[in-house]
């Protein structure tokens, strides 16, 4: 690979002085942290910032606290609904009958967040005949406060956690990830020319973060994109993503099983997706490191790619999906055991889900299954695997 160390010609951002943060206040000890990172080793690839900001041991953002629902910075599908997770559920269990039931299999989550969308997923799936005396079941899950979150939501449950995926047994995986992929780490890289491409870093300006540009360079993991981007365009890529998505479906490939991969994205990224959230609005990504939710929009393009030989779904709108599964009828269903408050809490819930001005167009839905079965119940098989 190239020495691309980056230049540090800043893109934006003026000087602001040496010796405060940008509130003039004292320096937090995870900007401090990333400061010395780049006095020592220079600019930082977006995904060492990202990170750094979301997993430091001591002060990464999801380390640190539980982020979810309305006291936190952002709220999820299971915290919104039950449906969704008992629809996810539904889905891969029925996945798991179409396979022939096999025993044991692993039923797996990755980031579980609260423990909510497991737990819902393990109530709906109660009455089907050995599904649970069959399960083991495996949660990736690197920040210890959410552990506590789902052991607390989980009790009573057999449960192995993992910071990462690691050597799966062999045996079929069952799997999901909602909201998963996007806090994976990204790089962003901007087109100079027809082979050239400048990485976007992360470098100082006294004590201010702000971004700069590599010089530029070849990038043969991009020669794909050169078919759609100019000069001048950004492209993402998530490195972890695609590892992930190598191991799940190189798994599934060989041992049988399913994925479901819900998030916000497309099928091929485009431009600067990185977005910082923070108390439920956008914010600076660069300001107050660890004080917010990075994620970047999910390319499921590469996770597709990176899966093969396992088998892809087409990409279908987290509304589709939901509405294939029969939200409308479970939402009837639940509707008529509430009233008042609550009643329009689970209408706006259901609407919150699947409505394409909400959540049901921006979340997409992807399986990853075996050759020679169809996808889980609510995808419909990519062309090239229907033969
Ligand atoms: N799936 C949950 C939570 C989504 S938030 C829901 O839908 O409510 C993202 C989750 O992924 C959190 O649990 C977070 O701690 C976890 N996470 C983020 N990055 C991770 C990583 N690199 N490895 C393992 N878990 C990670």
């Amino acid at each position: 690979m190239p020495d691309n160390r980056p230049d540090t010609s800043p893109e934006t951002g003026p000087d602001t002085g040496p010796d405060n943060g940008p509130d003039n206040g004292p320096i937090p000890p995870l900007t401090r942290h990333l400061l010395d990172r780049i006095a020592q080793d220079g600019p930082l690839r977006l995904s060492d910032y990202m990170a750094d900001c979301l997993l430091h041991p001591r002060y990464g953002y999801y380390t640190t606290r539980d982020p979810l629902g309305a006291a936190g910075d952002f709220t999820t599908a299971p915290e919104i609904s039950q449906m969704f997770g008992e629809l996810i559920g539904l889905s891969l269990a029925q996945s798991w009958l179409d396979q022939g039931a096999p025993s044991p299999f692993t039923l797996a989550e990755l980031g579980p967040g609260r423990g909510t969308l497991m737990a819902d997923i393990l109530r709906a799936t109660r009455g089907v005949p050995g599904f649970h005396a069959a399960m083991t079941l495996l949660l990736v899950e690197v920040s210890p406060t959410l552990r506590r979150a789902q052991k607390a939501t989980l009790k009573g449950q057999d449960v192995a956690w993992r910071d990462r995926l690691g050597d799966m047994p062999d045996a079929p995986l069952f799997l999901v990830a909602n909201e998963f992929f996007d806090a994976l780490p990204i790089r962003q890289f901007v087109r100079a020319d027809d082979i050239l491409w400048q990485e976007r870093r992360v470098t100082a300006q006294g004590t201010t973060l702000t971004l700069g540009l590599t010089g530029a360079a070849p990038e043969p993991a991009l020669a794909h994109r050169l078919g759609d981007t100019k000069p001048g365009d950004i492209v993402e890529t998530c490195p972890a993503a695609s590892a992930i998505a190598a191991q799940i479906g190189d798994h599934i490939a060989r041992h049988g099983g399913a994925a479901l991969i819900v998030d916000y994205g497309d099928w091929r990224s485009q431009g600067d997706t990185l977005q910082a959230l923070r108390n439920h609005a956008y914010a600076d990504p660069l300001a107050d490191p660890g004080q917010s939710d990075l994620t970047a929009h999910v390319d499921f393009e590469d996770i597709a790619t990176a899966a093969a030989p396992a088998c892809h779904s087409l990409l279908t709108p987290q509304g589709v999906f939901l509405e294939r599964l029969g939200i409308t009828a479970r939402a009837q269903a639940l509707a008529a055991r509430l009233t008042d408050d609550a009643l329009s809490a689970h209408v706006a819930a259901h609407r919150r889900l699947t409505h394409p001005q909400e959540m049901g167009t921006l979340f997409k839905t992807l399986a990853l299954y075996p050759k020679g079965h169809r996808p889980p119940p609510g995808l419909e098989p990519a062309k090239h695997d229907s033969a």
